[in-house]
């Protein structure tokens, strides 16, 4: 078992305003006493006893901070410092001071293509590296994809929030069912032996968004959004591709491939003529196409109002569940919600509602 500094995190750090939360605690901006450098603190609920429904599991967090302490790559949230106490551990991170990328991006008037491929470099370049270190992140999404800092001419790409990463070893087989909906690939969903391909899945389906502002798989219910994705139902509607160049799209359909071995790599999509083009009449498709600036800001309203949406439903459930559990008593609930694209209307398919929750055979 990894052990953790016992430190008090006060003692050595400052705890500041709130930058963030997930399902299992904050991110709070925190000082360090002995610099004034600013971090960012991630703080980890640790379920109380093995029946317990809240909080995560010690083993949970282990893996995360180890997968972390691994990776050292400038597009990826670096780990400084990690304590624990009876109840939670601490992650001090990079303070990522930017924000989200989609949020930068609907800031503005227009993008171009190429203009948009500076930042889908720095993803794969992001991805490329913890793949050759034989992680998988398994959480790709907007959300997770920050900015160093937004007032910088170019600013870095930053992945985080790697609670759902899994470091293959060779022969393992692993399988996990864990993700959100609208990007998940189709071996997730038929809970099929899982590689790095699934991540490259849903850098197609970001891609997608980035250039349309639509969903490729969106249904009205997730049931209908992972039908639609094993059904691999999806098309580039006119109305919305028409400033796409079609090396953009080439780019897309060799990444939403159903058969993860024939999926592009992060590597094959850097040398993608999209990425990387070979003459200057690709240059100049890019520069004439552009992403779908009107569609791309009603995407992100509607994702930022759905978050909040969800967080608002998730304070209501923690403290539904937490009268539950005073009033039955512990119960032996080891699953954990997971992100759902719609809004709380009790229809999510019971599988694919589960964070962190993996196995290997
Ligand atoms: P989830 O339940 O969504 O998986 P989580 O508990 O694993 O979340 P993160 O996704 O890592 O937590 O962080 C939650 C939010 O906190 C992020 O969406 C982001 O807004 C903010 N955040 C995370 N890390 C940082 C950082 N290093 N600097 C600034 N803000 C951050």
């Amino acid at each position: 078992m990894a052990v953790f500094k016992l430190d008090n995190v006060e003692d050595l750090y400052e705890i500041g305003s709130v930058l963030g939360s997930g399902h299992f605690g904050q991110v709070r901006e925190v000082r360090e006493r002995a610099t004034d450098v600013l971090w960012a603190g991630k703080f980890l609920k640790l379920k109380k006893g093995a029946g317990s429904r809240l909080g995560l599991e010690r083993k949970s967090v282990e893996k995360e901070v180890e997968i972390l302490q691994s990776l050292q790559h400038q597009n990826i949230m670096a780990l400084k410092d990690v304590f624990e106490s009876r109840a939670e551990v601490v992650l001090i991170v990079e303070l990522i001071k930017g924000g989200e990328l989609f949020d930068f991006i609907a800031e503005k008037e227009n993008l171009t293509e190429t203009e948009a491929i500076e930042f889908m470099k720095q993803i794969l370049e992001g991805v490329r590296y913890m793949h050759q270190k034989t992680v998988a992140h398994f959480d790709l999404k907007p959300e997770n994809i920050m900015l160093s800092d937004k007032h910088a001419p170019n600013p870095d790409i930053k992945i985080i929030d790697f609670g759902m990463a899994h470091r293959f070893i060779q022969g393992e087989e692993y399988k996990s069912l864990g993700g959100t909906p609208q990007y998940i690939a189709p071996e997730i969903i038929n809970y099929e032996p899982l590689g790095t391909a699934a991540d490259m899945w849903s850098i197609g389906v970001i891609t997608y968004i980035f250039l349309s502002g639509l969903s490729p798989f969106q249904g009205e219910t997730d049931e209908e959004t992972l039908r639609n994705i094993v059904a691999m139902k999806y098309e580039f509607e006119p109305h919305c591709f028409s400033q796409t160049s079609n090396m953009a799209k080439d780019f897309i359909q060799k990444l939403l491939v159903k058969d993860q071995s024939e999926r592009m790599t992060a590597e094959e999509c850097l040398i993608h003529p999209w990425i990387k083009p070979l003459n200057r009449t690709q240059i100049a498709k890019r520069n004439r196409s552009s992403i779908n600036m009107k569609n791309f800001k009603k995407f992100n309203a509607r994702r930022k109002w759905k978050m909040s949406f969800n967080m608002v439903s998730a304070c209501n459930r923690f403290c539904r569940l937490q009268l539950l559990c005073k009033a039955r008593g512990p119960e032996q609930q080891e699953l954990r919600d997971c992100e759902s694209d719609q809004e709380d209307t009790g229809t999510k398919p019971a599988s694919l509602l589960r964070r962190r929750l993996s196995s290997s055979s």
